[in-house]
């Protein structure tokens, strides 16, 4: 049966939801709530007219609620001992982003995984009232679990010196937290998993793919890293693209593990561990676009079917993983996509941090000019990793120095989705030249991989979304 038996609520009872669940719907306005400005997704018609959409996918915000740190220096040694995630700044982020969705008013926002730093409810909580503001706007949103989103071990707050455990969630309390964003407009739900598949326009469905593993965490007292999708998943992908293709709807593809490689150096837990498993699935349903996350730099590949060549490849697989919204650029897709010709397009586009922070009259001259310093702050930590992964070897300092700005200012193209084309200059640098003399140790590896030529754009990409013959 196609539909599951998994009860299925539907938002035309928000009048029922009010009375039954007011702490949650606190942050909803009583216009909302009337049907007013809310749009009615779970209304979405099948039949409804086949205009062109616009719609945008942000993944990895981390998202991290201000009330759980003080800025002391248990909240600095984090943040400058991790990967380059904003987080002093993800709240004015998101604040920017929402205020962004309010002018450019998509129709939906799809939001890939990794909402928050590391699961803590009150992130959760807090991200859940700024996706409300979103759909007061006119725009719906659809989310999906990350590895960092349930049953983290890691969830903390900081205050002082001290970091402190804080509660994470739970799976259930993901569907509940994030019902108005995905689960209660669900025209069906994978029984195992959080997956889910929803009508995002009428001729549009989206496959919204649960590919994280979190039974252990608690065991293991971190994340689990790797992800997969299971095969009573794969089965029930299959009902759903029969279901979309008997009402003559397109489907797109989105979890929050990768199904390409988007590197040369080969990660354990990018991929979901049945990568060719899933790929061989998505090939057999015609699926050709999967929107991923994950990895925090922004990369696109496509997998062509054997023996096929590049041009006119209608089997190609492609593989868009969106950079971290938590990292600079602070960039999501724009995309677009027409249900009469299946034209899909896709553009990075940074958030204007600097446009929200002046109209909203702030003063803080990080987010009034916000590009620059955060470039300034995600090169300053590439730097010092590097930096530091030269200590113990044979360079002068003043090597080192030129080597560590190699690497930090090919990092931010890099996660930019602009070095493989256009950073013949910096191949130039002596400091970049001085890595190729190393060849022990990650870090050498990594940064040739960053520097490796590459035909496909990371950053745009034209595509016909597919649809099978019912
Ligand atoms: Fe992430
Ligand atoms: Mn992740």
């Amino acid at each position: 049966m196609f539909y599951s038996s998994i009860p299925v609520r539907h938002k035309r009872n928000w009048r029922l939801y009010c009375l039954c669940f007011p702490i949650l719907l606190l942050s909803v306005s009583l216009n909302g709530c009337e049907g007013g400005t809310m749009k009615n997704h779970a209304a979405i018609p099948a039949d409804g007219p086949l205009s062109p959409v616009q719609f945008w996918e942000a993944t990895d915000l981390h998202y991290h609620d201000k009330s759980l740190h003080d800025d002391g220096t248990a909240f600095q040694s984090f943040v400058s001992s991790g990967d380059g995630k904003q987080l002093p700044y993800i709240d004015e982020i998101l604040d920017a982003f929402v205020y962004e969705a309010g002018i450019k008013k998509p129709d939906f926002i799809i939001l890939s995984g990794d909402l928050t730093n590391n699961g803590e409810r009150a992130s959760h909580k807090s991200l859940a009232r700024k996706l409300a503001r979103i759909e007061e706007q006119g725009t719906s949103v659809y989310v999906i679990p990350g590895n960092h989103d349930l049953f983290n071990p890691w969830a903390r707050a900081f205050k002082g010196d001290r970091q402190v455990v804080t509660e994470s969630i739970t799976d259930k309390d993901f569907t509940d937290i994030y019902r108005r964003f995905g689960y209660d407009e669900a025209l069906s739900r994978d029984r195992q998993t959080l997956s889910y598949a929803v009508r995002a326009a009428p001729g549009l469905w989206l496959l919204m793919i649960d590919s994280i593993q979190y039974d252990n965490n608690r065991r293991l007292g971190h994340p689990q890293t790797d992800g997969r999708v299971l095969p009573s998943t794969l089965a029930w992908i299959d009902s759903c693209v029969q279901t979309a293709t008997e009402e003559n709807a397109r489907v797109l593809t989105v979890m929050h593990h990768n199904i390409l490689d988007h590197s040369d150096i080969n990660i354990p837990g990018f991929k979901v561990n049945n990568s060719g498993q899933v790929l061989k699935n998505l090939q057999k349903n015609g699926l050709n676009l999967v929107l991923s996350g994950h990895i925090h730099m922004q990369d696109i590949r496509r997998k062509l079917t054997d023996g096929d060549s590049e041009i006119a490849d209608k089997k190609a697989v492609y593989d868009i993983a969106t950079s971290a919204l938590a990292v600079n650029p602070h960039q999501y897709g724009a995309m677009t996509f027409d249900p009469m010709t299946g034209r899909t397009t896709y553009q990075s586009t940074p958030v204007d941090v600097e446009g929200w922070a002046s109209s909203a009259g702030l003063t803080d001259p990080r987010l009034l000019s916000f590009k620059k310093y955060a470039e300034q702050s995600f090169m300053g930590s590439s730097y010092k990793k590097a930096y530091k992964s030269l200590r113990d070897s044979k360079f002068s300092d003043r090597d080192k120095r030129e080597m560590a700005d190699a690497m930090a200012r090919l990092n931010v193209r890099y996660f930019a989705g602009t070095a493989g084309s256009g950073s013949g200059d910096l191949l130039m640098l002596h400091g970049f030249k001085l890595w190729s003399t190393v060849n022990k140790g990650f870090l050498p590896r990594y940064i040739r991989s960053m520097a490796q030529p590459k035909a496909l754009s990371n950053t745009s990409l034209e595509i016909i979304l597919n649809r099978e013959q019912p």
